[in-house]
């Protein structure tokens, strides 16, 4: 009964879809491997034969209540939480007024462990996520939802097709842990933060602090910040990309990190370099955490992934939690081969996904696109197809982002943290 029997796949999609990868990497091996996962020794199955046992976990703990950031941010903190030994939760309940604009559900893990939401169901009854047979990645979910290791992070709404009715809402968190290339469900412990953005109207404008965290890759460090034009270029860059959709960039920290991880060789396992990169955002003020490295390539798959340029901590990210193993990404300076762009554009790509946004479309054979009605597939000139500026000789041509993806990234809580 192990979950799954072969699945590479899933693992290596996880990957593939958090980096900006350019190259040829492994895609034949998880073509093959994607069609492994959808055996019917899957989560599906699991959860609803056993929902009975899951139910026997004990008590929620007492959440500390509703606590308030700001006029328009609020959260809900819940220590404690287990899962059962199928890998799920009990149904847990939260509830929200018509002034909620989004809410975003953080869960706070162990190193090693895959989370990801087992079910969410709306006031009016309506499955916002079920279980998917691939346990990292709900493609055929109303929200969409990516799981992520030790730390992971659920936005809702993250499409304009999804309109959050005021009331109760229900979910389950899963758990797989990691076992070579695959896993296996798992009990244990978490905590989980909900947070909730609240807005009479909508919002159409937002801005987000950066933190930037300098390995010493292309030669930036704090001391030459101010006045490195490489760097200020790509802040520029990020700034005029993001203008786009009407968020704006407030505060920008920077700080040395040392040099340990200037070169991230491994991005997946409880311990890699990725997260032990992100987890230096320790003690920064709320922001996105951006951390510029000279390479990251991951050792701890079989194949490789070609050049990668950059990753993300999630989809979204743990935006609100800082000094977490994915509270940040990190993104390649120097230029890679076959890349034609500057970094500005893929930090803006990797934040992108920080906030929430997926692909707009993955490579064509896999035949996945977001779940935004206004982003066309296949277009490369969006900013958040998968495969960056590869194609596109004129890097500024592949910058582009819809309304529809404005209203995921001004979804996020982090975006309103300054009203
Ligand atoms: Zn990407």
């Amino acid at each position: 009964m192990a979950f799954p029997r072969k699945s590479t796949v899933w693992l290596a999609f996880l990957v593939l879809s958090l980096a900006l990868a350019v190259g040829c990497g492994s895609t034949s091996s998880s073509s093959g491997a994607r069609e492994d996962a959808s055996t019917p020794d899957d989560v599906s199955q699991r959860v609803e034969d056993t929902q009975v046992e899951a139910d026997l976990v004990p008590d929620v703990p007492q959440s500390s209540g509703r606590q308030t950031i700001s006029d328009s941010l609020e959260y809900v903190e819940l220590k404690g939480l287990e899962t059962s030994v199928i890998g799920l939760s009990k149904q847990l309940q939260f509830s929200i007024d018509e002034n909620t604009v989004s809410f975003m559900i953080e869960v706070l893990g162990e190193p090693g462990v895959l989370y990801q939401l087992g079910e969410m169901i709306d006031p009016n009854g309506d499955a916002l996520v079920v279980s998917s047979s691939d346990p990292s990645f709900c493609v055929e979910c109303k929200n969409r939802v990516a799981g992520a290791e030790g730390v992971a992070a659920f936005l809702f709404p993250n499409t304009t097709d999804v309109t959050l009715a005021p009331g109760n809402y229900t979910f389950r968190v899963s758990s797989i842990k990691i076992v070579g290339e695959g896993g296996v469900p798992s009990s244990g412990k978490f905590d989980l933060v909900i947070y909730f953005y609240k807005k009479a109207q909508r919002p159409v404008v937002g801005t987000i602090d950066l933190n930037f965290h300098f390995t010493g890759a292309g030669g930036i460090t704090v001391a030459n910040a101010q006045t490195n034009q490489k760097f200020l270029n790509a802040v520029a860059e990020f700034k005029t990309i993001y203008a786009q959709v009407g968020i704006s960039v407030g505060e920008v920290r920077v700080r040395d990190v040392g040099d340990t991880y200037k070169h991230v060789e491994s991005l997946i396992g409880a311990d890699n370099d990725f997260s032990n990169l992100v987890a230096l955002s320790k003690d920064n003020a709320r922001g996105v955490n951006i951390f510029l490295v000279s390479s990251i390539t991951d050792s701890s798959q079989s194949g490789g992934y070609g050049v990668i340029l950059g990753v993300s901590g999630g989809i979204p990210g743990p935006t609100m939690d800082v000094g977490t193993r994915r509270s940040g990404v990190v993104v390649v300076v120097e230029k890679s081969f076959g890349y034609n762009g500057e970094f500005g554009a893929v930090m803006a790509h990797e934040t992108g996904h920080f906030l929430g946004l997926f692909h707009s479309s993955e490579a064509p054979f896999l035949k996945i696109h977001d779940p935004i009605p206004d982003t066309k597939e296949n277009d490369y000139t969006n900013l958040m197809f998968y495969a960056g500026d590869l194609y596109v000789q004129d890097a500024s041509a592949g910058n582009k982002l819809t309304p529809g993806q404005g209203f995921v990234m001004l979804s996020n809580p982090i975006v309103h943290l300054q009203e």
